[in-house]
């Protein structure tokens, strides 16, 4: 352990101790936060800030105030709830694990790392998470912030990102998370790269390690932590259709696997190739009538720049094909979890 891991571990808790944010799903030491909402909060602040996360999570502690409420609701009920945060495999596994948890143990969160990693979806940061948090055992956690903060703080000179820096991160994580307070030093060390230790406009003076920072000393600070080049995201065009009889439009649920698994959509052309026309008699049985361009707009999701279409279009002749789809007003779409596209083209439609 790098000699002065005790002292700067002692500033850390000092400064998180005066300025943590109050978070629903925390607990002021010396209490000990409720496992479940750890591993609900955890799940939900995945890829997502905290601000955006605070009223999602209320609502679905409402709703499933324990492990076996979740366990016990329909798939459908948990996306819904989850309709917005997006990474919707999240939500899917949250469900699982609650399942597993109520099946495997009783009900209860377990507290060891080795047995949260046999919970789906349960990846070795948030077991980590769990485990020093909601247990308080001597377990690290490294995500994006982390990397940061102590990237910073020892002057890491090689990518950051490759799997063998990653070994020394995590190395350094436990060295912090093996003493006091591992649940409070973890939450610290994000708590730091969230608020101070920030990508850009990095707020050094107000930092409690400002004296032992290798990055500030050595004037590295904007070039630290050196990180892989990001993929460029690929370009691609979907068509929504709003297809419309009788005052209703045409809802389908989307596969089980891949982007935006199981929730619920327009038809969406994702193939720009063929006629939407001849599209819509081959997968619903049904003849369009004219087909109306309502709009356009851009969806980014993490390795996809999407180009959506909204289409609109009366239905002219066919019988929808049984079990595919069915007919919904737009108002009257509450039940259904709905990915943001879908949200934004209902909007357009008025
Ligand atoms: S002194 Fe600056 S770079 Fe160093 S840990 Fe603090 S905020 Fe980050």
């Amino acid at each position: 352990m790098p000699p002065r891991i005790p002292a700067i571990r002692r500033h850390l808790l000092a400064w998180f101790d005066q300025t943590q944010r109050p978070m629903p799903w925390r607990a002021v030491h010396p209490a000990t936060p409720d496992p479940y909402f750890v591993l609900v909060s955890e799940a939900m602040l995945q890829q997502t800030q905290v601000s955006t996360v605070i009223p999602y999570f209320a609502r679905f502690i409402t709703a499933f105030p324990t492990v076996a409420d979740l366990a016990a609701a329909e798939e459908q009920q948990v996306l819904r709830l989850w309709q917005g945060l997006g990474y919707y495999r999240r939500a899917k596994n949250l469900h699982k694990a609650a399942q597993a948890i109520v099946a495997a143990h009783g009900g209860r969160v377990p507290d060891t790392v080795a047995q949260l990693r046999e919970l789906p979806g349960i990846g070795p940061y948030t077991a980590g998470a769990i485990a020093s948090i909601a247990f308080g055992r001597p377990e690290p956690l490294v995500d994006g912030n982390v990397i940061r903060v102590l990237a910073r703080l020892f002057g890491m000179d090689e990518v950051a990102d490759t799997p063998a820096a990653k070994k020394k991160i995590w190395a350094l994580a436990a060295a912090f998370a093996d003493g006091p307070r591992p649940g409070c030093v973890n939450q610290s060390l994000m708590e730091l790269g969230a608020t101070v230790c920030t990508p850009k406009n990095t707020r050094c003076g107000e930092c409690p390690l400002q004296k032992d920072c290798a990055a500030l000393d050595q004037n590295k600070v904007a070039v630290l932590p050196r990180l892989s080049p990001k993929k460029k995201p690929l370009h691609v065009a979907h068509r929504i259709l709003a297809i419309a009889k009788n005052g209703r439009l045409l809802f389908e649920k989307r596969p089980d696997t891949g982007l935006w698994a199981g929730m619920w959509q327009m038809p969406t052309l994702e193939d720009p190739k063929p006629s939407a026309a001849g599209w819509c008699a081959q997968q619903y049985g049904l003849q369009l009538g004219n087909l109306e361009k309502i709009g356009h707009f851009k969806h980014q999701t993490t390795h996809r720049t999407i180009a959506f279409e909204l289409w609109q279009s009366k239905v002219a002749g066919g019988r929808l094909k049984p079990g595919l789809a069915q007919w919904r007003k737009a108002d009257e779409v509450d039940d259904l979890p709905l990915a943001k596209p879908q949200l934004v083209a209902l909007g357009m439609l008025g």
